[in-house]
């Protein structure tokens, strides 16, 4: 358990450690090798309070409690020409306000005294409080629409989405409480409209692009709708220095053509007088977006780009067809914002003026941030994910075998006779992974109630 109030130091131990491990698609833990030419931690911070740094004049990073098995989420908190900006909000749980409350006090923020509060993605860590936090503190929430999706998941669609997985039925309770666990405000605004073309490569979704309309809103699309799509000839893997990962056949999701780079967008705005950037992210979740403040250079990641860990990508009754398609070319695009941003030239440097040295910071959602480019754990979670895809498909038979339930079920037996809610969660990674090969071709499945799947 967790105790009520953060750790210090031994906490932040365990922020960082949150990384070094991760789940695989069924269940397993696998390690995940820092990178070499990882992220070096900032030499700036001032602590503020046992759960609160500043990080750079006017930014702070808040670490928040969490009541699962990653036990931690940072908020950031911005102060802004025309007032406070936080951006990520924490869980729906007593101690995550209680440890929000501890460092808005100590930073100075009274009851009332926040402008805006911006959410990368609308997952229950990083939203789940997003009402309290704005009952008591105030501000406007920005969300991207599309994370909206989940509001209009009707039970039919959910009832398929179970008997596609092969899910039992009582599983359907789980489902519906969903959204209530991740409410948002109704005022709630959405961030600027994103150019209607942008966003996603080849792996996103329907073949016409899942990327939100004009207005920004994601179509509704359950996993049936995915159908196996062209692999077109410019989408073999680049094979650069990423490890073993990078030479895995087939595979192509993450390159990195020029092409996709180009289409990462990014829309600027302003929020209590701080002109900001916001870049459309979709993968994680379907609205997921990372922010950045031009003047500074300081980039908030959502849980997008990680320092360390493999994260978690779900196919859900609703959203992204192929999530982590969609997922993996979002990553390989980074590469193109590290360029435009100037961040794959600046490094945190022994020596360097604070000015240098603050810009160009990256500031994720879990773990520590750092400062330089993106690209190395982006690239890291490209191998990673390449991977656990891998290692999925070698479980496979050739002929149409087990339902995505029966792959989870096979490792954790137990959870499956007794409480097969708990492995919705490997379900939906599973089936992420299982769309994402069927799109290249590595897998194929037969029936749709449930599916059955196999080798290719
Ligand atoms: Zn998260």
């Amino acid at each position: 358990m967790l105790s009520d109030r953060p750790h210090g130091p031994s906490g932040e131990r365990s922020a960082g450690a949150i990384a070094e491990g991760t789940r695989d698609p069924s269940g397993g833990l696998r390690s995940f090798a820092r990178p070499s030419h990882g992220p070096r931690r900032m030499p700036l911070e001032r602590p503020v309070e046992e759960n609160c740094w500043e990080l750079a004049p006017g930014l702070y990073r808040i670490l928040l409690p969490l009541p699962w098995d990653v036990p931690f989420v940072n908020a950031y908190l911005v102060r802004a020409p025309g007032g406070w900006i936080l951006i990520d909000a924490g869980a729906d749980t007593p101690a995550s306000l209680r440890a929000l409350g501890w460092a808005l006090k100590a930073v100075g923020v009274p009851e009332g005294g926040l402008t805006a509060i911006l959410l990368t993605h609308r997952h229950p860590d990083h939203a789940g409080d997003v009402i309290a936090v704005q009952q008591r503190w105030g501000g406007t929430v920005y969300v991207h629409p599309a994370e909206r999706e989940l509001d209009r998941a009707d039970p039919g669609v959910l009832t398929a989405w179970l008997a596609f997985t092969g899910m039992p039925p009582e599983v359907m309770e789980t489902l519906l409480r969903r959204a209530e666990r991740m409410p948002l405000p109704p005022d709630a605004i959405p961030y600027p409209a994103m150019p209607a073309a942008a966003g996603v490569g080849r792996g996103g979704g329907r073949p016409d692009g899942d990327v939100p309309s004009a207005s920004g809103v994601a179509p509704d699309c359950s996993p049936l709708d995915a159908s196996p799509r062209e692999t077109s000839a410019g989408d073999a893997p680049t094979g650069d220095a990423h490890g073993a990962g990078a030479t895995v056949p087939g595979l192509s999701a993450g390159d990195e053509t020029a092409e996709r780079a180009e289409r990462v967008p990014v829309t600027t705005f302003s929020v209590a007088g701080l002109p900001l950037e916001v870049v459309y992210t979709p993968g994680h979740s379907p609205g997921h977006v990372m922010l950045r403040v031009p003047e500074t250079g300081w980039v908030f990641t959502g849980d997008h780009v990680l320092p360390r860990a493999g994260i978690n990508v779900w196919a859900n009754p609703v959203g992204l067809a192929n999530p982590m398609g969609t997922y993996l070319d979002n990553l390989a695009a980074v590469r193109h914002l590290d360029r435009i941003w100037g961040m794959d030239a600046r490094e945190a440097r022994p020596g360097a003026d604070e000015d240098r040295a603050t810009r160009g910071l990256v500031l994720p959602g879990h773990g520590l941030p750092w400062s330089g480019p993106m690209m190395p754990q982006a690239a890291a979670l490209v191998d990673w994910h390449r991977q656990a895809a891998l290692a999925l498909r070698n479980r496979l038979p050739d002929e149409p075998g087990p339902t995505v339930f029966e792959i989870v079920a096979a490792r954790r037996p137990e959870d499956a006779r007794e409480k097969p809610h708990r492995l919705r969660g490997a379900v939906a990674e599973t089936l992420a992974f299982l769309l994402w090969m069927e799109s290249e071709g590595l897998v194929g499945r037969q029936g749709e109630a449930p599916a059955r799947w196999y080798r290719r």
